[in-house]
């Protein structure tokens, strides 16, 4: 079968990984193409001019793109991933995904193969939160899963959500109606750059996602006093900076103990002093903190211990506190058919993989928690660096992954007839467990 095996052409990846960093390029060399503004416009027009001519391309009422060579195909298995960025982010965020799933689409029409799933390259809009606020929204519409709340969030300058894809010339309607027919689709696959630096301090080139971790978020503000740093002696402060740096201390060591017990991380990645100054006790802090997990009940038990933390603390400081619930999602679990035939793919063209969870979420967990079977594919982040300008992974892995796409498409030839004539389930990666 290996000779066989339809070749990618890694030369026209890197072009188009290259011509599509040049659209919203910045001054540090990362890339900024917010959801719904005219860099991702640009570059869906760039992609749409890259497609084959014999592909049949369509484009949803929010400007999420499709195109396959097997337009008349009864089921298909849908690849792809998102086009923009968060303000200057890095290079592959989403593209990655994107045009390597081009490349295996384009590679086995190319060759003449007539994959047994056939497959449709999906690109999606608006997948990173950093413009409305909201996460996926391309692939949630294509899935009916967004909200008209969801539809009315605005941006910094109060641009909602809705007005901005109508700039975009896109005119959407019936919000809880799928804009693909899921009845068609037989499964959904995602390559994207991990994140994170386990792929990059193992030799693996690959990672299979098992799980998505999903955070649980909150707006925590401390209230204490505002007085004078000269007059005011220190047993008299009600210092609510000094107080909350205490509790985002106490928050850190519990989320320590907890990654010992169970899969956790908790962080606040910011703070505000409101109206803070050099010559004030300040008298109000509020930060955010967010717990992730990839097991919810888990996550659950450790978000009670953390506020049971926040109020101890808030205590001992003599300070009031209020917690506000921003978001709750729940953690996703990958299929595990689609994770073992990913697994089967890339062993057999001998890359080394790894199971592992996402600590982000991504597209293909809304196909997932809409009924899909979906999977996802890592590449190395070197030094794990992610949405900064510094992001990077490596050729053979780009490499690896298309041909996991590409042979993955194929073997279901054989894993079905193997079920289908010797009725027994097997090819499934056999030994590749969890
Ligand atoms: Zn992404």
């Amino acid at each position: 079968m290996s000779d066989r095996m339809p070749k990618e052409d890694i030369d026209r990846v890197q072009r188009r990984l290259n011509q599509i960093w040049e659209i919203g390029k910045t001054d540090s060399s990362g890339v900024t193409r917010l959801a719904y503004t005219s860099e991702e416009n640009v570059v869906f027009d760039y992609l749409r001019d890259e497609l084959p001519r014999e592909f049949d391309v369509w484009t949803d009422s929010v400007g999420n793109l499709f195109a396959t060579p097997w337009p008349e195909a009864e089921n298909s298995l849908y690849i792809g991933s998102h086009l923009d960025s968060v303000i200057n982010g890095g290079r592959l965020d989403g593209v990655l995904g994107v045009i390597t799933a081009l490349e295996a689409i384009q590679t086995l029409h190319e060759s003449s193969c007539q994959p047994p799933n056939p497959p449709t390259l999906a690109v999606f809009r608006g997948e990173e939160s950093a413009r409305f606020g909201q996460h996926t929204i391309g692939s949630r519409t294509a899935l009916g899963m967004l909200t008209v709340e969801d539809f009315s969030a605005t941006d910094q300058n109060d641009v909602p959500l809705w007005h901005a894809m109508q700039q975009a010339g896109f005119h959407p309607e019936n919000l809880s109606e799928p804009t693909i027919d899921l009845d068609r689709v037989t499964g959904f696959l995602e390559v994207h750059i991990e994140q994170g630096r386990v792929l990059d301090e193992s030799d693996d080139d690959l990672g299979v996602v098992t799980n998505i971790r999903a955070p649980v978020r909150y707006k925590i503000t401390v209230e204490g006093a505002y007085d004078h740093s000269g007059a005011t002696p220190m047993n008299l402060r009600h210092d609510a900076l000094a107080g909350a740096s205490a509790i985002i201390l106490a928050i850190q060591r519990v989320g320590k103990e907890a990654d010992n017990e169970g899969d956790l991380v908790a962080t606040v990645g910011d703070i505000t002093a409101v109206d803070g100054a050099i010559n004030k006790v300040c008298g109000e802090v509020s930060f955010p903190l967010d717990i992730r997990s990839v097991n919810e009940a888990f996550r659950d038990q450790i978000e009670s211990r953390i506020l049971e933390e926040i109020r101890m603390t808030a205590d001992q400081h003599n300070l009031q506190f209020e917690v506000q619930e921003i978001d709750r999602s729940s953690p996703v679990t990958m299929s595990e058919e689609i994770a073992s035939q990913l697994a089967h793919a890339a062993d057999s063209s001998e890359s080394g993989y790894r199971f592992l969870p996402s600590g982000g979420g991504h597209d293909t967990m809304n196909f997932q928690q809409a009924g899909v079977p979906a999977g996802l594919l890592f590449v190395p982040s070197v030094d794990g660096v992610s949405h900064s300008p510094d992001e990077e992974t490596y050729d053979d892995a780009v490499a690896a992954a298309v041909q996991t796409l590409i042979r993955f498409t194929l073997s279901e030839i054989e894993i079905a007839n193997k079920k289908f004539t010797e009725n027994k389930i097997e090819g499934n990666g056999g030994d590749h467990a969890f």
